[in-house]
């Protein structure tokens, strides 16, 4: 009797979850590990519930930006319900991996998005997601949020000087001979410019 926990309901979870933050280093699956049953939170409605949980996740891309599939995410959301409705909000934390949108190198980053969203039975609003056969699925939302937080162009570094069209080097390891700025045609007319100035 004195073990009875104070929320009145255990949470359901499907397989293994860690629940102890994220110094679990094992990486649960994908699909049902992310799927939570909501009867027991509409049942206590304003009682939260939390959970902190690291999956991977497969084809997890825009462009040519992705989240590798071995990559880890950490899910630490709280859901509570709402009348009909459970709210989840929380964070999502991963990193993202690419290449430099000029010169093409390797590049990578941390990605930590706050996520606010809400689950219901038969949601009328697009923006819901739908709480199906008791379960919600918190996949498609970690999902959604991933790739609408992933950077569309990415860049070694702001000043990156990419890769010149014509002859292909790195311009931030050398300068060639096609670079514009050096062509000497150019720097005559720089020249005549600075001339015409000077005798106005
Ligand atoms: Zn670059
Ligand atoms: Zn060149």
């Amino acid at each position: 009797m004195g073990e009875r926990r104070q929320a009145g309901y255990n949470f359901t979870r499907n397989r293994q979850v860690n629940t102890q933050g994220v110094k679990h280093a094992s990486v649960v699956g994908t699909d049902d590990a992310l799927c939570y049953s909501a009867n027991e939170l509409l049942k206590h409605p304003g009682v939260p519930k939390s959970i902190s949980v690291g999956v991977t996740l497969e084809d997890l891309s825009c462009l040519d930006v992705s989240v590798l599939p071995s990559e880890r995410i950490d899910i630490d959301i709280e859901f509570v319900a709402r009348g009909h409705t459970v709210l989840v909000t929380g964070v999502i934390s991963t990193q993202w991996h690419g290449s430099c949108r000029r010169c093409l190198a390797d590049v990578g980053g941390d990605l930590s998005l706050e996520i606010s969203e809400m689950y219901q039975k038969n949601p009328e609003d697009e923006l819901i997601y739908p709480i199906a056969n008791g379960m919600i699925d918190l996949e498609p939302m970690v999902r959604d949020a991933i790739v609408t937080e992933l950077p569309l162009t990415p860049l070694c570094s702001p000043d990156c000087r990419g890769i010149c069209p014509d002859c292909g080097a790195d311009l931030n390891e050398e300068k060639c001979s096609c670079n514009p700025s050096v062509d000497p045609r150019w720097k005559a007319l720089d020249n005549l410019k600075t001339e015409r100035y000077y005798f106005v």
